[in-house]
């Protein structure tokens, strides 16, 4: 049997005293505890809030009144009112951990009905057994624990307890083999018993399949589309990046014309080559800090997009106005935390693109707090558009409790459309392994049962309120500093002052020409930022892409912070981007700001490198007797000279040709005819491979797309700075690198189609 730890925690400032009341509650805990329940007793409510957290820690919570604490009169006295404020702070997270108010006879009398609505119940001090009300208490919090665990979850749990001897795959038999080798043994002691338990095969009956979709997989992905406002939910333990390539393989056919973001998620353009579309681009602005900011407006109407398909040189064959692409798909929320207003888009393409897809990888929470509005794919009340079905996929592991890989596809059916399960599972059989991992289904039927209201909305809240907190608490610093320089958090100007005040989402609106996002003339009400996304500008550069006569590229604070225990998500330019996941603690953002007053000091001072970041140092003995402020320097000199930050926008901007369609210049690599070009030979040569640059993870140029001369000239700058500035060279996936062997020298290439 698997033995979970919920203690029964009673609060009761009697609890150590030798009074009455105190034998009394004593005489309660240790019924409890002899009925094999533990027990945690404290003497005060401490922090109010705080200790409400402990909810998701207990099985029930008996507080304790005293008559002796009320004053008579008609108002309520500071121990019902503590009382009250405690049971609002637990409800607020939790409807249904047990709650029993414990007290003397006429105790009852004195609560107000609010207060007794959330009771469970009240137990009357002396009027019946210890051993009769803990019998009972007991009950009551067992049966609230047995009502936790969402389908799939309950069932693995029990399956492993079973204890049953399998003679299926996988080969380890719930953790055996391990435990026949030291380094085994070593392996099962880190990952426990449990998790090799429940590592079993999609032979187990009882726990229905996966690629099926029965049993009590399929309750748990039912239950977790009603959570999550769909009609349909589908599981993927292969990421947000499967998940994608399902959508698109259901909807999409080989020669079809589909709408995409410029700077998708590379899944999406893989999803491109194995379908066979031709893609035409939907292109965000960018401001120069390498901040991609929305689409705009004006590119989602079918006009628009006509245009586009016109242009478009391997489309010359059809006729614009009767094409219809078959699918559009946006990243709904940008690395940065830019968010579209879906119904605008919805209302504008309803009717001539029949399947709206929403990347929503970074987005999961926002189903659940009122603050996002309409800006994520499906929600409570909204309308159905008439002819297109809707899909969001998300990653649950990025922002959720999911573990590494779990994601889902969400799918809204029109009011004339309904999915076909049989025929989108064609497309999930695809791109599902048959030996699926079951604790990453586990957690995705977690990660949602923990978003359910109100306790999802609560974690929602709290995310978002500590990252405000966080931009407040740097914008002290600031103001600490007067003149001196410091980082900024990228978003608008205006910031409530009241620390933990309720979030207002007219506060997070982009609105046209405003100074801090430089994306020009956006539509009104059409973006928002999503300010648990929080990109920190590190002093240097402008707006406008000009360097300052110093500067601070992002890069060396990454490595500092890394040192200093902090790992951040990305890094740009002069920019870096941390999240305020449902995973945040104040101690953990405070840490981040302490090592960014750390980092300025040793700036300051410019302290020696090998002081401060030894075990870089260790690496790159170049680098250990410059300064920390010359080591910034002089990489941001190289970025001036190279004018890198105008250079990034344009060749991100520029206008790329195909020349062929994705899926025929990527053959070109199972037919053996490409040709390894060198860079200084790359302009007007065509790429076989996905270009894309780390940071920021977005790609350049697509199978079958010609170099343009801003993009060698990029590709030439990375080369020198990277010979320069080992330790911080820039990583473009799709170039490859090779050494001479008799000079040592490195040579990047491209893999292009062969002339
Ligand atoms: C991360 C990401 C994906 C892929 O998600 P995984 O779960 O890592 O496979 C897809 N789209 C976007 C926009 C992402 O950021």
């Amino acid at each position: 049997m698997i033995r979970f730890h919920f203690p029964i925690v009673i609060i009761d400032e009697d609890y150590r005293s030798e009074n009455t009341s105190g034998l009394g509650i004593r005489a309660l805990a240790e019924a409890i505890q002899k009925e094999g329940m533990e027990v945690l007793g404290v003497t005060s409510y401490g922090d109010l809030s705080q200790f409400a957290q402990q909810q998701s820690r207990a099985s029930a919570f008996i507080l304790s009144i005293d008559d002796e604490e009320f004053t008579p009169g008609p108002d309520l006295d500071p121990a019902v009112l503590n009382l009250r404020k405690f049971i609002e702070e637990i409800r607020f997270r939790n409807p249904d951990i047990p709650i029993y108010v414990y007290g003397e006879t006429r105790t009852s009398q004195h609560l107000p009905n609010d207060v007794l609505r959330e009771l469970h119940g009240f137990i009357h001090m002396f009027e019946d057994t210890p051993e009769f009300v803990a019998r009972h208490i007991i009950r009551e919090a067992k049966s609230y624990l047995d009502g936790l665990a969402p389908p799939f979850f309950k069932a693995l749990m029990d399956y492993a307890a079973d204890g049953s001897y399998s003679w299926h795959c996988p080969g380890h038999s719930g953790g055996v083999a391990f435990l026949k080798s030291p380094v085994g043994q070593m392996f099962h002691q880190f990952f426990g018993e449990n998790m090799l338990r429940a590592d079993v095969c999609n032979a187990v009956e009882e726990l229905g399949q996966l690629l099926d979709h029965t049993g009590p997989v399929a309750a748990s992905e039912k239950n977790a589309a009603r959570i999550f406002n769909a009609d349909h939910c589908f599981f993927v333990t292969n990421g947000t990046s499967t998940s994608n390539k399902m959508v698109w393989h259901h909807t999409v056919a080989p020669g079809d014309v589909v709408v995409i973001d410029r700077n998708c998620h590379k899944s999406n353009l893989h999803a491109i080559i194995m379908c066979g579309a031709i893609p035409v681009f939907l292109t965000p602005t960018r401001n120069h800090y390498g901040i991609i900011g929305p689409i705009p407006e004006s590119e989602f109407s079918p006009e628009a997009i006509r245009a586009k398909i016109a242009a478009n040189p391997l489309l010359a064959h059809v006729d614009a106005a009767n094409v219809k692409p078959s699918i559009v798909t946006l990243t709904q929320s940008t690395y940065d935390g830019v968010l579209y207003n879906t119904e605008t888009i919805k209302k504008k393409l309803d009717g001539y693109i029949p399947t709206l897809h929403f990347d929503e990888a970074w987005l999961p929470h926002a189903a659940f707090h009122d603050f996002y509005g309409q800006f994520h794919a499906m929600g409570k009340n909204r309308p159905r558009p008439k002819e297109a079905v809707v899909y969001a996929t998300q990653s649950t592991h990025k922002l959720l409790a999911g573990i590494s890989q779990a994601s889902q596809v969400l799918v809204q059916d029109s009011q004339t459309v309904k999915l076909d399960k049989h025929l989108f599972n064609e497309a999930y059989l695809m791109h599902t392994s048959t030996s699926p991992q079951y604790s990453i289904i586990a957690s995705c039927d977690v990660a949602a049962a923990m978003m359910e209201p109100p306790g999802g909305t609560a974690l929602v809240e709290e995310s978002i309120k500590e990252s405000l907190d966080f931009r407040r608490a740097m914008r002290k610093v600031e103001a600490d500093y007067g003149d001196d320089w410091w980082f900024k958090v990228w978003g608008p100007d205006y910031l409530r002052a009241e620390e933990g005040s309720e979030p207002v989402s007219a506060d997070w609106m982009l609105h046209a020409d405003e100074d801090w996002h430089g994306f020009g003339a956006l539509a009104e009400g059409f973006n928002m930022l999503d300010p648990i996304k929080s990109t920190i500008i590190t002093p240097g550069l402008d707006m406008e892409g000009r360097f300052a006569a110093s500067g601070i590229p992002a890069s060396v604070v990454t490595k500092f912070l890394v040192e200093h225990g902090v790992v951040v998500e990305k890094t740009g330019l002069y920019s870096f981007f941390i999240m305020f996941t449902i995973g945040i603690t104040k101690g953990r953002w405070n840490t981040l700001l302490t090592a960014l007053q750390q980092f300025k000091d040793d700036y300051d001072k410019n302290a020696p490198m090998w002081r401060i970041l030894p075990e870089f140092c260790a690496q790159f003995p170049k680098y250990e007797r410059m300064g920390l402020r010359d080591l910034c320097q002089a990489i941001h000199l190289a970025y001036a000279e190279g004018d890198i930050a105008r250079l990034t926008t344009d060749m991100y901007l520029s206008n790329l040709q195909p020349a062929m369609t994705p899926t025929d210049a990527y053959a070109h690599i199972a037919q053996r005819k490409t040709e390894r070009v060198g860079i200084d030979e790359l302009e007007g040569r065509i790429t076989t491979s996905l270009l894309t640059p780390y940071p920021p993870g977005i790609p350049l140029l697509i199978p079958g797309e010609r170099f343009n001369k801003k993009i060698v000239d990029y590709l030439k700058f990375t080369r020198s700075f990277n010979a320069k500035f080992p330790g911080f060279a820039t990583d473009v996936h799709g170039l490859v690198h090779e050494i001479d062997e008799e000079t040592g020298r490195g040579f990047y290439y491209v893999d292009c189609v062969k002339q």
